[in-house]
């Protein structure tokens, strides 16, 4: 349930909201918007049968959330949340690049990839270290020595350094080496995952699972938020049908559905949608005009040698290129970039 406040409450008003709240042992969670101010009830509300908070000073109103997702919903933030991660802000008008190779292979490697995306006019540099592969015999990753060459060439430009944890054990060997964590499609659902970001205050990349609903996608990211840690951006990478053109199917409906039914902020990773570098250029312009707040795209130095994603991986000058034409959609539709 949330609390909708009037116009002219006080802030006397808002802390009597939440002290009551507090006696009934529920949790609150204060949005201040520059329209509306919203208390958002964590907890069971049946413990709340005893009062009436609309007669409360100040309350304008209550009203129930009907999904399952509480603190991921629209409801609760009307605004939008922004998600803060080192200083660049994800949402709001900004359009988030994230940029870099599939997986960290080598250090030469990663510096060559930071300078080319620095220089495209990226903000954030991605870098797998842990690699969930189909098969057991792929390159699965270099690991802590992958996260320590993430963080050393993040630092070299000055990027933020983004990387994927593949399980819980992950998350304290990661978490000195980067900026935020990424959560792959194929632990959309890993719950234990979930709450143990959840646990932590470090920024939360989640894709969308192969094949999972947005509702159920929703409800992953209420796990993280549900520990405390709000600071969650969804990435739509592309979901499984019937078509094998291309790798997965991007579900561009997913960003204006994900806009209206949640707070947090959505980027779209093409690269794992087309599977093709030839299509990734497409994919990012429809998805900027689309309205999603950010793309994370894959680079490497050079695309062929790739120990993982070969095919779809751009080569800098190419991302470069898709840099200018995302530029000019973003000021087209008043974002900046
Ligand atoms: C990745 O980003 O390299 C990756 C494995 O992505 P996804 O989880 O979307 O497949
Ligand atoms: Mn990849």
């Amino acid at each position: 349930m949330i609390i909708v406040m009037k116009n002219n409450c006080t802030k006397q008003d808002v802390e009597n909201v939440i002290a009551v709240l507090k006696e009934h042992g529920l949790g609150a969670n204060l949005s201040t918007g520059s329209q509306k101010t919203i208390v958002g009830v964590l907890g069971d509300k049946t413990k709340l049968s005893d009062v009436n908070l609309e007669l409360m000073d100040g309350v304008e109103k209550c009203v129930p959330i009907m999904s399952s997702y509480k603190l991921a919903s629209r409801d609760m933030v009307p605004e939008g949340r922004t998600v803060n991660v080192g200083g660049e802000i994800i949402g709001a008008n900004q359009l988030c690049m994230i940029a870099g190779p599939c997986a960290v292979e080598s250090e030469e490697q990663m510096m060559q990839a930071a300078a080319g995306v620095k220089a495209a006019g990226a903000k954030f540099l991605r870098g797998g270290a842990y690699k969930p592969r189909t098969s057991p015999y792929s390159f699965q990753g270099i690991e802590e020595a992958g996260l320590k060459i993430l963080r050393k060439a993040a630092d070299a430009y000055g990027l933020k350094a983004v990387t994927e944890i593949t399980d819980h054990d992950l998350i304290p060997v990661a978490e000195p080496y980067c900026d935020m964590f990424q959560i792959g499609a194929r632990n959309m659902q890993n719950f234990r995952l979930l709450r143990e970001v959840g646990r932590t205050k470090k920024p939360v990349l989640l894709k969308r699972g192969i094949a999972n609903t947005i509702e159920e996608w929703l409800d992953a990211a209420e796990y993280i938020m549900s520990e405390g840690n709000y600071n969650v951006v969804l990435c739509e990478r592309g979901i499984r049908t019937f078509e094998t053109a291309t790798r997965n199917t991007l579900d561009v409906s997913a960003i204006p559905v994900v806009r209206e039914r949640s707070c947090l902020p959505i980027i779209v990773d093409p690269s794992h949608a087309a599977g093709k570098a030839a299509y990734i250029e497409s994919l990012s312009l429809a998805a900027v005009a689309a309205g999603a707040d950010g793309l994370i795209i894959e680079v490497h130095p050079n695309p062929k040698k790739a120990l993982s994603d070969a095919a779809q991986q751009l080569t800098p000058k190419a991302y470069a290129e898709l840099f200018g034409k995302v530029r000019a959609v973003a000021e087209a539709i008043g974002r900046t970039i």
